[in-house]
């Protein structure tokens, strides 16, 4: 059993790198975190080998008895995280993402064609929730379903909750999916239950970016109004790549259905390591420490967002509830690719992000920037505020660069950013 250095160097060398580069740099992508070294352990070891299809006490490989122990062990744990009652409430903790998990969770709760209705991409959702263009259905979950997206409204940048009601009156969907990947603010989930009820929908949340706070009691609970709730497990959850499916035990036969959709109709043999990792992601997640952490990691979203008004920049809603900012750059006439190059430039690293209202995906008008990766780092509100003061800097340098290729494009931009002096002394402060 040769070490990684030995027997492939090439890779070990890039995974030093890249290790370098996540802890020299400052990590506001609203998605990522650090994750800790037993997770780590976990998801590198020996049950990675194994084949489990099935569930513990139904697989269809022999050799499982451990593998049984700990799947069990980690669907308690995910319960337990999220204060659930296993008489009402079960979970799978098969998906191998966030992504599976919400297709399988289509296909438990639909038939093919079915209407549903999820938050639009450039209002903040996620690819999974029925993302379509005008001219091409993107997503599965649009191309196997019907789908009508719901929006921010373009003033306010919070949810349209009454256009909502008004289009679902005429889509009159089958389900109704709650969550977003670039949304600041928090959910009204009662309101989103009266409407599905009016259709006799499902209502589904994907809580994917804020499962770490939810489980904290940081933001509402879409668990007291909602059918099934979707999460992945690696954002504020601070765990392994994987996604979880909950769902209402007494209802519809949700556990078979959901069960059934995740193995065998959407994937094969689950991944041990995975699940294993997961458990000891959600045994942190119970401890007194998470919850602190849970606290901190919004204390500094709106340290961040505070300061960053402060500089006379724009956010979308003003400001946020929870991990995220989403940061309007168009009064700046700046593109968020053009800031996130020059963030990268710098060791900061954020993602460009669509605003309601933007044409192009590619070259959006925001930028989103998130606390829980720089919160796992000890981040208090006064480093946030330092950090806000960085990102002025990088937008006042990408400002001068833009006047400077006195064109619009990336191509230009880019070239403006040769002999610049400024991005080295700021990456040397970074
Ligand atoms: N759901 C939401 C709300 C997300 O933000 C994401 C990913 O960013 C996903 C689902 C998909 O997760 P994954 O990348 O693990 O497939």
């Amino acid at each position: 059993n040769t070490p990684l250095q030995e027997d492939d160097k090439e890779i070990y060398d890039l995974i030093q790198k890249e290790k370098y580069r996540q802890y020299s740099g400052l990590e506001l992508i609203a998605s990522e975190n650090f994750t800790s070294l037993s997770v780590m352990e976990a998801n590198g070891s020996p049950l990675t080998n194994k084949y489990s299809e099935g569930l513990p006490g139904a697989r269809y490989y022999g050799g499982n008895e451990y593998i049984d122990q700990i799947e069990n062990l980690c669907r308690k744990r995910a319960l337990e995280a999220f204060s659930l009652n296993p008489s009402e409430w079960g979970v799978n903790v098969q998906p191998y993402s966030g992504s599976t998990a919400n297709f399988a969770t289509l296909t438990a709760l639909l038939q093919p064609q079915d209407r549903l209705m999820g938050l639009d991409l450039p209002s903040g959702g996620h690819l999974t929730h029925g993302w379509q263009t005008a001219k091409r259905k993107v997503s599965s979950s649009s191309i196997y379903f019907q789908s009508m997206p719901y929006r921010v409204n373009g003033d306010t940048g919070i949810i349209d909750y009454d256009k909502l009601e008004e289009n679902a009156q005429l889509f009159r969907p089958k389900l109704i999916i709650c969550g977003a990947s670039a949304y600041a603010r928090d959910w009204d989930y009662a309101r989103l239950r009266r409407i599905a009820d009016q259709h006799g929908a499902y209502l589904m949340a994907d809580i994917a970016h804020i499962s770490g706070l939810v489980a904290s009691a940081e933001a509402n609970n879409p668990f007291t109004f909602c059918d099934v709730v979707t999460t992945t497990t690696h954002k504020t959850l601070r765990g392994p790549r994987a996604g979880l499916v909950f769902f209402r035990k007494n209802k519809d036969e949700l556990e078979t259905r959901v069960n059934g959709a995740v193995f065998p109709s959407c994937q094969g043999g689950p991944h041990n390591n995975t699940i294993a990792a997961i458990a000891v992601a959600l045994k942190q997640v119970a401890a007194p420490e998470f919850k602190q952490y849970a606290k901190q990691v919004r204390a500094n979203a709106k340290a961040l967002g505070e300061a960053l008004t402060g500089y006379g920049y724009k956010l979308v809603t003003g400001g946020t509830d929870n991990h995220l900012v989403l940061w309007d750059l168009r009064p700046l006439d700046l593109t968020g690719n053009k800031l996130e190059k020059i963030c990268d430039m710098a060791n900061i690293t954020i993602n460009k992000n669509s605003i309601h209202g933007d044409i192009s995906m590619l070259s959006p008008g925001g930028a989103r920037l998130g606390t829980p990766a720089l919160t796992s780092r000890s981040f208090k509100e006064q480093d946030f505020i330092k950090v806000a003061e960085f990102l002025h800097r990088a937008v006042q340098i990408s400002v001068a660069v833009q006047e400077k290729a006195g064109n619009n494009t990336m191509k230009d931009f880019v070239a403006a950013l040769q002999d610049n002096n400024d991005i080295p002394a700021l990456k040397k402060e970074v």
